[in-house]
């Protein structure tokens, strides 16, 4: 049975490539009705950020990606949280001590910070390795004297010199690492919790992934783990991997980073980010007025494609079509124009139904009640062609609901003239006596009334609809009228002529 994990570190907040590596493992273990688990990599204590969890579940749920097993609903495998399943690693490292693939390292923070000041290239393996090894040069006698007495230490992987690492990635083919350019990194700490390293591998291992998708920027970790699945002799089990492409710049140039949406003018987060810590808000997709289905469905397109000129697709059609030769190796370019646009289609193929309460919240948040629903819902299906994020309901539907605070008087000035104020009045008289109250026969009106007066339409319809609607937007004006009804009509076209 297929099974994926999303395994991210509660560090903050999700931006647009955690999101996306949650929807790719979750459309890939869907299409293969297998099981897509949520598991909370919370070992770094120090980056440990209060609230990120509960940012991350909701994130999910609002995105429609729901998890099959996680910390909330747990799962035969539980705990899903790692900083509970602590005890449970020290076996691994202590097993792979025993086999000579790690070994106790008695080196101190202070010395390494040191020797990354002292050392040219230091991260590299090599050369330090030596130094760090300083514990292998001891007698067994001597290290068990040492951990007998407590003294500090960690457990880092030994890992050997010459060789390369060699793997098959489904997106990138086969990989290749040389051996002497990656670190011997410790795999638990001193305080006895594992490093990032040492759980992936043993939880994906004890739960049964068989495929792990995840963001390129973990693909210089790959030969570690995949030493440590070979040390462990669980080669057989490993799962397959999937580096996903990165997320660039608008103009492809380099990783597009959570503080580029500050500096470029949109948002990177899928919902708003509220440090607790420093009180920063980061602006989120979400509240910016972006529908889930439209996030989804543009995170989706960030590296795949169906092969096909379609673009729009539900999360269903998305677990139908998605297949890992269609994720492309290059990195792909986030548009925020084109992300925009998404929403727009969104907006005009979802059913004003499942608009309305989105809708009336940003009314209500702008102090506008709405008293009858279905009003709202008529209303929506007249303007929501021309919305392309919810916020923009404000401006199209929320004359229906109140008389315009403001005209854009700029527009018409120039061209007022007596003639047009009698025509107004007139109008008013008119529509007054009107029989039938409807767009067409207002039209008629309206036009036959002009005519009378000798006045271009042209002339008139501009001056009409910014008495109703306060602006130039908005749909069909005799639409518009036909909805605001005939008292409100009259009554908007009185108060513009006082
Ligand atoms: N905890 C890692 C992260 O924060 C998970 C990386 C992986 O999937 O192996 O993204």
């Amino acid at each position: 049975k297929v099974r994926v994990r999303f395994a991210p570190s509660p560090t903050g907040g999700l931006h647009l490539g955690g999101v996306r590596t949650a929807l790719f493992n979750y459309l890939f273990a869907k299409k293969h009705k297998g099981d897509f688990v949520l598991r909370i990599e919370d070992t770094d204590q120090t980056r440990y950020v209060e609230g990120a969890e509960d940012y991350i579940l909701d994130c999910l749920k609002w995105c429609g990606i729901t998890p099959d097993e996680s910390p909330l609903v747990g799962g035969h495998y539980a705990p899903y949280r790692q900083s509970e399943r602590k005890s449970i690693y020290r076996e691994y490292a202590e097993r792979l001590v025993a086999q000579g693939h790690a070994y106790y390292a008695f080196d101190t923070p202070e010395e390494l910070d040191h020797a990354r000041k002292e050392i040219p290239n230091f991260q590299y393996g090599q050369v330090y390795r030596d130094t760090l090894r300083n514990s292998l040069s001891l007698k067994t006698a001597e290290v068990e004297h040492l951990l007998d007495n407590g003294v500090p230490h960690v457990i880092r992987i030994k890992i050997p010199a010459d060789e390369s690492v060699r793997f098959h990635d489904m997106i990138r083919g086969d990989v290749s690492f040389e051996t002497n350019l990656v670190d011997d990194k410790v795999l638990l700490k001193a305080d006895g919790m594992p490093t990032y390293h040492l759980a992936v591998v043993v939880d994906d291992y004890l739960m049964k992934i068989t495929h792990a998708f995840r963001g390129e920027e973990w693909l210089p970790s790959a030969p570690i783990h995949i030493l440590l699945w070979k040390y462990l002799g669980w080669e057989a089990e490993m799962p397959q991997w999937a580096h996903l492409p990165l997320i660039l710049k608008p103009d492809g140039h380099g990783k597009l980073s959570k503080r580029d949406g500050a500096r470029l003018g949109f948002p990177v987060y899928a919902m708003n980010w509220l440090d607790a810590k420093t009180g920063e808000l980061t602006p989120g997709f979400r509240e910016l007025g972006f529908l889930p289905e439209a996030f989804v469905n543009l995170l989706a397109m960030l590296g795949w494609n169906a092969g096909t000129d379609q673009e729009i697709f539900t999360i269903e059609e998305l677990i139908e079509n998605f297949s890992i030769e269609r994720i492309s190796k290059a990195g792909a370019k986030f548009d925020f124009e084109k992300a925009k646009w998404y929403n727009a289609e969104w907006i005009k193929k979802t059913d004003a139904g499942s608009l309305m309460p989105e809708v009336k919240a940003v009314l209500e948040d702008k102090g506008i009640t709405v008293a009858d629903d279905d009003y709202l819902v008529t209303v929506i299906n007249t303007v929501k062609d021309r919305c392309t994020l919810l916020a923009d309901f404000y401006q199209q539907a929320g004359y229906f609901f109140q008389i315009p605070a403001e005209y854009d008087l700029n527009a018409v000035k120039p061209k007022w003239s007596d003639t047009k104020t009698l025509f107004f009045s007139e109008l008013m008289t008119r529509f007054d006596e009107a029989e039938v109250w409807e767009a067409m026969q207002l039209e008629i009106i309206f036009k036959y009334l002009t005519e009378e007066k000798a006045l271009k339409i042209g002339d008139v319809m501009l001056p009409f609809r910014i008495m109703l609607v306060g602006g130039k937007f908005g749909p069909h004006v005799f639409d518009i009228a036909a909805l605001l009804g005939k008292e409100e009509t009259v009554k908007r076209i009185e108060a513009a002529l006082t």
